[in-house]
């Protein structure tokens, strides 16, 4: 489960198992794509490729 700012819900919304629809490694981090509340296909990058380059733009 993890947490979704849905810019069609307008809100922020939780994410559970059953609405993820695939997972890719990638080189810029792990996409997640999941079927929102609001019936959107949306996509989140994570894991450690992504908060490096989190943790690159805050130092910049
Ligand atoms: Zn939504």
């Amino acid at each position: 489960m993890f947490d979704n700012n849905c810019q069609v819900c307008a809100s922020r919304v939780l994410i559970f198992p059953s609405q993820v629809t695939s997972l890719a490694n990638t080189h810029d981090g792990i996409v997640v794509t999941f079927t929102c509340w609001c019936d959107t296909e949306q996509t989140q990058v994570t894991g450690n490729a992504d908060r490096a380059a989190r943790a690159d733009a805050v130092a910049a």
